[in-house]
Parts: C-alpha cells; structure tokens; sequence
C-alpha cells in the first residue's frame, strides 16, 4: 500500500519524498494518531526510524500514544488503583505523572506488534528502546543508551539474582 504514495510524494517533495511517503501512508492506516507534545528529539527519533522501517522493511509503525498531559495521566493512574485494587498492583500497569514519560514527551505506544518487533530491533540507532518486558508496544527516547529492560513499570531495576539466591537460602534454612 505505502508504495502507491511514493510517486506522488517524489513529485511533491524531492529528496524528501521518504518521509512525506511515510507520513501520508501513516495518516492513511492510523488516522487518528497524534504526535504532538513529543518532545522534537522524540518525535524527530520517531519519524526518522519509522520511515526506514517503511521504506526498508515495508513496515509499519504507529502511535496509539505519544504525549499526556498530567491531568490525563493522573486519571489513567486513578483508574489503574480501582481497577488493580492497590496502589502496588497499579504501579505494576500504570504510573503517576510525575514518573510516567508520556507526560514528559519521550515515550509512545505503537502499534501493530509487527512494528513494535521493528523498533525493537533497530530502534537503538535512532535512541528508542523498549523498555518493560509487559509491554511490547511502550518505546522510550533514551539518547544516552540502551537501558535495561525492566519487568513492568513500577521498578527501576530488575531484581538481582543474589537477591533471589540469599531470600531462597533463607527459605531453605528456615524449614
Ligand atoms: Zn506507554
């Protein structure tokens, strides 16, 4: 389907013809998707990455979710408490605003799981990692490299193995 737009957009706009391309065939697939709010080295990140994925790759990618303001934030947090029970569980699946990345504009959700794997893969180069392993489709700009992939929101390290070994040693030598 993105190949129909490429004449047109050679024609249109020359050496930029790619990422107009792209953004036409985005607009096409995911009307709906809103990146305003990114920050630009985000959003730039983004644009860049998803039109080699398109134009290499034929895939795909786009945002169900970019930027939140606070407010929004803060009911989806609210929601998450009801929903979860506990203020815990919540963190496991949502976080306050002050934490979350999409009030700071350097996170996106994306969309289809075709295009989430692409990021993934080759996201690196363009500064954008997943970065919790419950949720394939969440993508951070993180320019200062690779970050570790953590197990769900809510934590800022992957439990250690020591950890888990000492608390198992406890176990055995108090039965
Ligand atoms: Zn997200």
């Amino acid at each position: 389907m993105a190949l129909v737009f490429l004449p047109v957009a050679f024609v249109v706009a020359g050496r930029r013809a790619a990422h107009v391309g792209c953004r036409w065939a985005l607009a096409f697939r995911f009307p709906a998707e809103r990146l305003a709010g990114l920050t630009a080295e985000t959003r730039a990140a983004l644009e860049a990455a998803r039109s080699r994925a398109l134009w290499r790759h034929g895939e795909l990618i786009g945002v169900t979710s970019g930027h939140r303001p606070a407010e929004r934030q803060a009911r989806i947090f609210a929601d998450a408490i009801r929903r979860e029970g506990s203020l815990e569980a919540a963190r496991l699946r949502a976080l306050p605003p002050g934490e979350s990345r999409h009030v700071a504009g350097t996170a996106v959700d994306v969309r289809p799981v075709e295009g989430a794997r692409w990021l993934e893969r080759y996201g690196a180069r363009y500064g954008l990692y997943r970065i919790y392993e419950n949720e394939w489709w969440h993508f951070e700009y993180r320019p200062g490299g690779r970050p570790v992939l953590l197990p769900h929101p809510g934590v800022t390290r992957r439990p250690a193995r020591s950890t888990v070994y000492r608390s198992n040693r406890v176990l055995t030598n108090a039965t």
